[in-house]
């Protein structure tokens, strides 16, 4: 069973892409952890963002592995942990930056593909359900209005840094949905037959509650 989540930043796609691949016992993949790796390797390599030839180099040759449970998914860059330093805004602001080459694109999509044919999964990006897995079994589209993503963004930042502000947080998710979803390659995009759940006024229960009701419906049709 392949389950695609796609969605802007700040929407939840990570905490309920992990939550719902431990409920059902499938694989986690966090596609956008891959834009973020290859970011810190273009950056730690000194190489410019816009320099399309050298990040795609750098994305043909960094080896970036997803380990673990969905719980506790590590993110390593040629065997070197970078679980925490890709969860800085520099590297998410870097990660939407390369993911419009699309060399890079293709690289990484062909990295997700062959993953998702290991077996059963969850993944949670800006096109799975449209590109990487336009046959995927069920394809959420999880969204909020941008104040309140980044409202979760910011309470997120927060805890674990001072060096944050509110105003600052809400223009890069702006900034951000902008780039994703007005990009030539894969912009982000509601897949026809995606289940469309904006969760502005829910908790990550209420949304979580309706994923797995229709994760269950589709599972019994199935059975029958
Ligand atoms: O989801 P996350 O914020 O970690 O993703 C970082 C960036 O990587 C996104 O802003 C987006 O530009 C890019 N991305 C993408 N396609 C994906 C996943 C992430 O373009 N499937």
């Amino acid at each position: 069973m392949i389950i695609a989540i796609d969605g802007p930043s700040g929407a939840g796609k990570s905490t309920l892409g992990r939550m719902l691949a431990h409920e059902v016992g499938l694989l986690y993949i966090d596609t956008g952890a891959m834009y973020r790796a290859v970011a810190l390797a273009v950056i730690e390599q000194g190489i410019s963002l816009t320099d399309q030839r050298a990040v795609t180099g750098v994305a043909k040759h960094a080896r970036v592995d997803l380990a673990g449970d969905p719980n506790s998914l590590q993110v390593k860059l040629n065997g070197r942990d970078i679980t925490v330093a890709i969860r800085t805004a520099e590297i998410g602001r870097a990660a939407s930056v390369i993911s419009t080459i699309p060399e890079v694109r293709r690289e990484l999509v062909y990295h997700q593909r062959e993953m998702g044919t290991r077996g059963s999964v969850v993944l949670d990006g800006r096109d799975i359900g449209t590109v990487v897995f336009p046959d995927a079994d069920i394809k959420f589209f999880l969204t909020a209005t941008p104040e309140q993503r980044a409202h979760r963004r910011y309470d997120e930042d927060r805890a674990r840094t001072n060096d944050v502000s509110f105003e600052a947080t809400f223009a890069d998710i702006n900034a951000r949905d902008e780039r994703d979803s007005t990009r030539a390659d894969s912009p982000l995009a509601i897949a026809e037959d995606a289940v469309v759940i904006d969760s502005t006024e829910l908790s990550i229960e209420e949304v979580f509650e309706r994923m797995v009701a229709v994760v269950r419906e589709r599972q019994m049709k199935e059975v029958s």
